[in-house]
């Protein structure tokens, strides 16, 4: 394990300048993953060449007759929807996995090699307005959310056969979204997914070397610097992480050490929504669009209970770049070496942090 030393290298032999990583390009570290990102800050000084049209303005009603969330409505297989009044959960139709699957493992040779993965996803109608979405509910309705989240977590960790579960929202039709009614979903599995994975590593590994959380620490050092923080409340903190991808990405995270939702008290929660909302606000007013993101939360697995060196967070990964249409992508470079980003971390929470709490869609 490499604990990377705080002071700047000295080789200014090859260069009058001294390294400064709001200017020069760099790579950072991502504590959490134990990956790294390339930071050309130089770059945003280039000019934009490419697309800038406005987005088309959103308009959807309050309920769609053809919509498979709204409530009252038909789903797949002669199934219909409850006249549901907060949230709604059920098994996807369509889904990716199956409890009923047997289980196994076929290896033929060196490099053929299957497990059977068994596991349930369920949709989470956030809403029963069609409308809406998580930065225009009310507090207390997003409050529900929270509930509804980490009850999926209780239930679900119950059963012997799960031993992880994602809670995630794609948000956007660019994040390939089928479907405007506020929802997201749950994906639980017997085994651990491959981001989660590298975070449990390095979570472990730290608090093995330090005996304490890694993103407690992170958390009291973010505030310490008090350069990438976007939102925060009594009980929570909204920021760009210092190693961010995504141009606008932002990590939630609780002020005390929390494992999972489920342990959230209901003042947390309430703080929560909070949170979410002044966040949401923000990521919307920043193109004056629907903001399109991923996002989802990563606690402890469900399975074992060595699980002291996890944090709860919640992890928001936005595509949008320059404005309502213009995205970044992952191409080329970034598909086969390293993320690269220009804006750096510091200046997204910056843009962030200055836009105001009132949507921009009531400012009218
Ligand atoms: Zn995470």
């Amino acid at each position: 394990m490499i604990d990377y030393d705080v002071r700047a290298s000295d080789d200014s032999s090859k260069s009058e300048r001294p390294f400064d990583p709001a200017e020069h390009p760099h790579r950072r570290r991502n504590a959490l993953t134990g990956e790294w990102v390339l930071v050309s800050p130089h770059r945003m000084q280039r000019p934009w060449q490419g697309q800038t049209e406005h987005a088309p303005p959103q308009t959807a009603p309050r309920y769609d007759p053809s919509c498979y969330l709204c409530p009252g409505n038909a789903r797949a297989g002669r199934l219909t929807n409850p006249a549901y009044k907060h949230t709604f959960v059920f098994t996807n139709d369509f889904a990716a996995l199956q409890s009923d699957t047997p289980n196994g493992v076929m290896q033929r040779g060196r490099f053929f090699l299957a497990q059977a993965e068994t596991g349930v996803c369920r949709v989470i109608c956030f809403s029963p307005r069609h409308d809406l979405t998580l930065a225009r509910m009310d507090p207390p309705d997003i409050r529900q959310v929270v509930d509804t989240w980490a009850e999926q977590i209780e239930e679900l960790g119950r059963d012997p056969q799960i031993g992880y579960v994602q809670l995630f929202e794609n948000r956007g039709a660019v994040m390939g979204s089928s479907n405007p009614h506020p929802h997201g979903q749950v994906w639980a599995t017997r085994r651990l997914p491959t981001e989660p994975s590298k975070e449990d590593r390095e979570q472990r590994a730290y608090f093995t070397r330090r005996n304490a959380p890694l993103l407690v620490d992170y958390l009291a050092a973010e505030l310490a610097a008090a350069e990438r923080v976007v939102v925060e409340n009594d009980a929570w903190v909204a920021l760009v992480p210092y190693w961010a991808i995504w141009p606008f990405e932002t990590l939630v995270l609780p002020r005390r050490h929390v494992l999972h939702l489920p342990e959230l008290a209901p003042l947390e929660r309430d703080a929560l929504a909070d949170l979410l909302k002044r966040l949401l606000i923000r990521y919307d007013n920043l193109f004056e669009t629907s903001f399109p993101y991923s996002m989802g939360w990563h606690g402890q697995p469900t399975a074992g209970d060595d699980y002291a060196h996890w944090q709860l967070h919640a992890h928001f990964f936005p595509p949008l770049l320059r404005s309502a249409t213009v995205k970044k992508f992952m191409v080329g470079y970034e598909m086969l070496a390293t993320p690269q980003r220009d804006i750096t971390a510091e200046q997204a929470a910056q843009r962030l942090r200055a836009l105001p709490e009132l949507h921009y869609s009531k400012r009218r």
